[in-house]
């Protein structure tokens, strides 16, 4: 893990739930979940905080599958890279907000 990337990733873990944040619930801790095709390699540049319901729990990503996540929360392109749409908005927010965007 380079320094630019555990910096990243804790940037990103600082934003909150991606799921929680738009349904208006207030997140109980944060996991980073990596975004990727398949079985395919793994970026830390490429991951989306959710928290461990919405992320491993009954209603989350790996507890219902891509698919059903994806339709259930609509996300931006019915696909697990909306995570990265979302993690990107709120991102925006986060450093406008420091006035640092
Ligand atoms: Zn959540
Ligand atoms: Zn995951």
């Amino acid at each position: 893990m380079s320094r630019a990337s555990a910096a990243w990733m804790g940037f990103v873990a600082s934003l909150g739930c991606v799921v929680c944040r738009r349904a208006g619930t207030q997140p109980n801790g944060i996991e980073l979940h990596h975004v990727a095709e398949g079985s395919g390699k793994r970026s830390d540049f490429a991951v989306a905080p959710l928290c461990p319901e919405h992320h491993r729990g009954a209603s989350g990503f790996h507890g219902q599958g891509s698919r059903a996540f994806c339709s259930a929360y609509r996300l931006p392109g019915e696909s697990e890279y909306g995570l990265l749409v979302w993690t990107a908005e709120d991102a925006a927010r986060a450093l406008l907000a420091r006035g640092a965007l």
